[in-house]
C-alpha cells in the first residue's frame, strides 16, 4: 500500500523520535552512574562502622563500653544490635529505637551487607560475627537509605521535567523549522502549476536561498530550455515540411482541374499537364526520402562499416557523372595511394552526390568542377569540391547548412531543390566525428571542404 506522508510531519516525527531517543540513553546512564556510585558510598559506610562496632566488642568487655564509644564508631542515622550465638538480641543503640531487623544469622566471619525493605523504607544491613575473648556472637548495623533513594527520587524527577521541557521545544522548533524547510517547495510546485498552464515558455522565477533546491530550480530552467528549443526546431521542420510540400501539390491540383476541364478534347493541355504533375510528383517524391533521412536518428553502431578506398569512391563518381554532363570539366587531384577509411559506404557515396549535385548546380557557366584529396601526416582526411559557378555571398555561408535554407528561393526551386541537402550531408559527415565547411568568392568560386579525423581503431 502506497501511503502518502507530508515531509513537514515525516520530518517532524523523526526529529522528536531521535530526541527522545537520545534524552532517554543520556538521562538513564546518568542516574544508573549515579545510583552506583552512590551505593557503593552507602556500602562503604555500613562496612566501615561495622568493623568499627566489631574492634569495639571484640578487645573489651561488654560493660566498659560506653554509649559514646558506640556513638563515635557509627554515622548519623545508623542503628547497632548486639546479639548471642543463637540470635537473641542483647544490646541494641540507640536503645529507643523502634526498628526490629530480622536477621539471617550466618556462621561466617566475614561480614554481609544486604538490601532489605521495612515499611517500604530501604536498609542496608551489615552483620559479622564475633569470637573473640570478650564476645561470642553476632554484630549488626543498619542504614537506612532514604538519603539515597532520595537523590534518585529527585533525579528521576528533574530528568522527566528537563525530558518533557526539551522534547516539547524540540517539537516546537522542529514544527517551525519544518514549515521553513518545505517552503520553497511549496513555491517551486506553485510555479510548476503556473507553468503546467501557461505552455514550457515559461521558467521557474524562484530563488530559495537554499543551495539544494536553487540548483533543482536552475536545472529545470536549463531543462525547459532546451526542451522549448528543441520544440521549437521541430514546429519549425513540421512548419517547412508541410510549406515545401503545398506547392508542388497545389500545382499538382492545378494541372488536373485543367486536364479534367479542357485535356479529354485537347492532347496539348493534356501531354502538358500530365508532364508537370509527374515532374511535381518527383520533387514530391524526393522530398519525402530527404526528410527520412534527415529525421532517422541512426547511430553508426549498427552500420555495415568497412574500410573502403575513398579515391576509388570519388573516381567512381566522378566517371558517371562525366557521362551525364558531358560538358562540364571534372579535375580529380586525389592524393596519391589509396585513402583507406571506415565508412559506410553509402553514406560516402550519398555525401558526394549532394556535394557535386550542388556544384553541378550552381555552376552552369564555367561548368569547371575539381575535387581534390589528402591524406595529412596525423591521419586525418580531407577532401573538397571546387566550382567556378556563382558562389554564396559571405553572410549566407553559415545559413546554407540550415535546413530548407537557400539562397535564391525560386532559382534553386527550379532547379529542383528543397534546400536540404547540405542539412543532410552535414549529419553524415558528422556522424563520422568530421566537419564540413564552405568557402566561396561570390560570383567566382565556392568550395566545400570535409575533414575527418583519424580513425578509431
Ligand atoms: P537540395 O539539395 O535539397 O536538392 P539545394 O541544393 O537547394 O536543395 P542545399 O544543397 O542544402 O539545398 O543547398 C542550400 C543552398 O546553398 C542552395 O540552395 C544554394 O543557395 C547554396 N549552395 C549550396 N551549394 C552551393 C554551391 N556550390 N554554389 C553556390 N551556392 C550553393
Ligand atoms: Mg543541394
Amino acid at each position: 500500500m502506497n501511503r502518502a506522508t507530508s515531509l513537514r510531519s515525516q520530518w517532524l516525527k523523526l526529529s522528536i523520535l531521535i530526541i527522545t531517543i537520545t534524552y532517554l540513553i543520556f538521562s538513564s546512564l546518568l542516574i544508573y552512574a549515579t545510583s552506583v556510585y552512590l551505593k557503593d558510598q552507602e556500602y562503604r559506610s555500613v562496612s566501615r562502622s561495622l568493623s568499627d562496632v566489631s574492634t569495639l566488642y571484640e578487645n573489651q568487655p561488654f560493660n566498659s563500653i560506653t554509649e559514646r564509644d558506640i556513638y563515635t564508631s557509627l554515622y548519623d542515622n545508623q542503628q547497632m544490635g548486639l546479639y548471642t550465638l543463637s540470635g537473641e538480641e542483647v544490646y541494641r543503640w540507640p536503645i529507643r529505637t523502634q526498628l526490629n531487623i530480622d536477621t539471617d544469622f550466618e556462621a561466617n566471619v566475614n561480614p554481609v551487607i544486604e538490601t532489605i525493605s521495612i515499611d517500604g523504607d530501604d536498609f542496608l544491613v551489615g552483620t559479622r560475627m564475633l569470637q573473640s575473648d570478650y564476645w561470642h556472637g553476632y554484630v549488626s548495623v543498619v542504614h537506612p537509605l532514604n538519603e539515597y533513594n532520595t537523590i534518585i527520587r529527585m533525579m528521576l524527577f528533574i530528568a522527566t521535567i528537563i525530558g518533557f521541557l526539551s522534547i516539547t521545544f524540540t517539537s516546537i522548533i522542529s514544527y517551525f523549522f519544518s514549515i521553513q524547510m518545505v517552503k520553497p517547495i511549496g513555491r517551486f510546485t506553485g510555479q510548476l502549476k503556473k507553468i503546467e498552464n501557461q505552455g514550457f515558455a515559461e521558467r521557474l522565477d524562484l530563488k530559495t536561498n537554499i543551495i539544494e533546491t536553487d540548483y533543482m530550480i536552475e536545472s529545470f530552467n536549463n531543462m525547459m530550455g532546451a526542451l522549448e528549443e528543441s520544440y521549437n526546431q521541430q514546429k519549425q521542420f513540421v512548419e517547412d515540411a508541410s510549406h515545401e510540400l503545398r506547392t508542388p501539390l497545389q500545382i499538382i491540383q492545378g494541372h488536373l482541374q485543367l486536364i479534367n476541364r479542357w485535356g479529354r478534347n485537347s492532347p496539348e493541355v493534356l501531354d502538358e499537364s500530365l508532364g508537370i504533375s509527374i515532374e511535381e510528383l518527383k520533387r514530391i517524391n524526393k522530398l519525402v526520402e530527404e526528410l527520412l533521412l534527415l529525421t532517422k536518428n541512426e547511430g553508426t553502431d549498427y552500420m555495415q562499416i568497412e574500410s573502403i578506398n575513398l579515391n576509388d569512391e570519388i573516381m567512381s563518381r566522378i566517371e558517371s557523372l562525366d557521362k551525364v554532363h558531358p560538358d562540364y570539366t571534372f579535375d580529380a587531384k586525389l592524393h596519391k595511394g589509396k585513402i583507406m577509411y571506415p565508412i559506410n559506404n553509402y553514406h560516402f557515396e550519398q555525401m558526394l552526390i549532394i556535394f557535386l549535385d550542388n556544384a553541378i548546380k550552381f555552376d552552369t557557366e564555367h561548368k569547371h568542377i575539381t575535387v581534390a584529396s589528402e591524406l595529412n601526416s596525423d591521419g586525418s582526411i580531407e577532401i573538397s569540391i571546387t566550382d567556378s559557378g556563382i558562389g554564396i555571398p559571405q553572410a549566407e555561408i553559415e545559413q546554407v547548412f540550415n535546413r530548407f535554407y537557400r539562397v535564391d528561393k525560386s532559382r534553386s526551386r527550379d532547379q529542383g531543390g528543397n534546400g536540404l541537402g547540405l542539412s543532410i550531408a552535414q549529419k553524415i559527415v558528422e556522424l563520422y566525428r568530421g566537419k564540413v565547411w564552405i568557402t566561396s568568392v561570390e560570383g567566382n568560386s565556392t568550395t566545400v571542404h570535409i575533414k575527418f579525423p583519424k580513425p578509431k581503431n
